[in-house]
């Protein structure tokens, strides 16, 4: 590799503890859930993961199932690492990754079991060449295999050392706090969080976020701009061809831009207008005010979307006066 990461990565880098841990996380992390597959430009995604690294940012998020094709994300993501990030380069990331979808066929390929989180654990290091992850996740609740189960997998994957900490995804309230504490009684507690959380999806609001705080696990929100939804890309009605929502493997479909969405999002625009701010960016400083959060979990497609994060966290505090006017709009 000729590439050598930018000397001043540090200097404008800006971190926060991850709950009552010493992990410090950068206030902006990078998942690889879309345009880093097997589908996409390998040379675009290294470019963007450089940009990200020089950036500050020193977390990039993954799952066995990114790709597509499944598993591909983690295979680019190592083939990275083996050309840009040679030696003790690795150390200065923490990589996470995530098992709790269907990943492969068959019981042992779905789920919340021992069987599934140590297969798919032990997957995810061969395609990313990596000895351990830094976060291992249960990426949703299996609401057919006992909690404890589930738990004791994660607390032994740290225990044989494949990962450095562990968290989980999309777990309602009460299951969250139910999983922090059989997860601090086997004595590796729970680092993080990781909800849907954004102006426009509120649900943590109700309960999971005051629980985060009372537990002391980071919260690490994922989709911040709602797969882009919350910023300038869809404002005039239409769909740009080079968007999330235009991608044929996408989540983000063009029929969820309904006329009703499209006029909140043109609410919340004005405001950031008020305050100079594009759209995007006044999502991503919301987030770093809301309770128990420690990073903003953004996706990008190109690296002036990394930049404009980071503006967001450098921008002025909204006040509450502008608080208030949001959770009017987004009521
Ligand atoms: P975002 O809500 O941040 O959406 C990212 C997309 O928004 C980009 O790819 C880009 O799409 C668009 N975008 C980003 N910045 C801007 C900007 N400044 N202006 C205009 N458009 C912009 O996050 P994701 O939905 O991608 O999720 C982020 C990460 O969270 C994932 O990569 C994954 O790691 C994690 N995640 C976890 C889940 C879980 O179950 N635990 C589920 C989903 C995600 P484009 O340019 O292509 O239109």
């Amino acid at each position: 590799t000729t590439w050598q990461p930018a000397p001043n990565r540090y200097d404008a880098q800006s971190l926060r503890y991850c709950g009552r841990s010493g992990l410090q996380l950068p206030a902006i992390s990078l998942g690889l859930w879309h345009n880093f597959g097997g589908v996409d430009d390998a040379a675009a995604a290294h470019a963007l993961l450089r940009h990200a690294f020089d950036s500050g940012i020193t977390h990039i998020d993954l799952a066995n199932n990114y790709g597509p094709p499944p598993g591909s994300a983690e295979v680019l993501f190592g083939e990275w690492l083996r050309r840009d990030m040679p030696g003790e380069l690795r150390d200065e990331l923490v990589i996470s990754t995530k098992a709790g979808y269907r990943m492969g066929p068959g019981p042992y390929g779905d789920g919340g079991s021992r069987k599934y989180l140590f297969n798919s654990l032990d997957a995810s290091l061969r395609r990313m060449g990596l000895g351990h992850v830094d976060i291992f996740y249960h990426h949703r609740p299996d609401p057919n295999t006992p909690l404890a189960e589930t738990m004791a997998a994660l607390s032994d994957v740290v225990r044989m050392g494949k990962a450095l900490y562990v968290g989980v995804s999309n777990y309602p309230a009460a299951l969250a706090r139910e999983a922090a504490a059989l997860l601090r009684a086997a004595g590796t507690p729970c680092l993080i969080h990781q909800p849907r959380y954004n102006l426009l999806e509120r649900t943590p609001e109700q309960g999971l976020l005051q629980t985060l705080v009372d537990e002391g696990v980071g919260c690490i929100p994922f989709s911040p701009l709602a797969q882009g939804l919350l910023s300038d890309r869809y404002l005039d009605g239409a769909i740009p061809a080079d968007s999330r929502a235009a991608q044929p493997h996408s989540f983000l479909k063009p029929a969820a831009i309904t006329p009703q969405l499209l006029q909140r999002l043109r609410g919340l625009a004005a405001v950031a207008d008020a305050r100079g701010q594009p759209l995007a960016g006044m999502a991503v400083r919301w987030l770093l005010q809301r309770p128990a959060v420690c990073s903003v979990l953004i996706g990008a497609s190109r690296p002036a979307q990394i930049d404009a994060a980071w503006a967001a966290v450098r921008a002025p505090a909204l006040t509450d006066e502008e608080l208030r006017a949001l959770d009017a709009l987004c009521a």
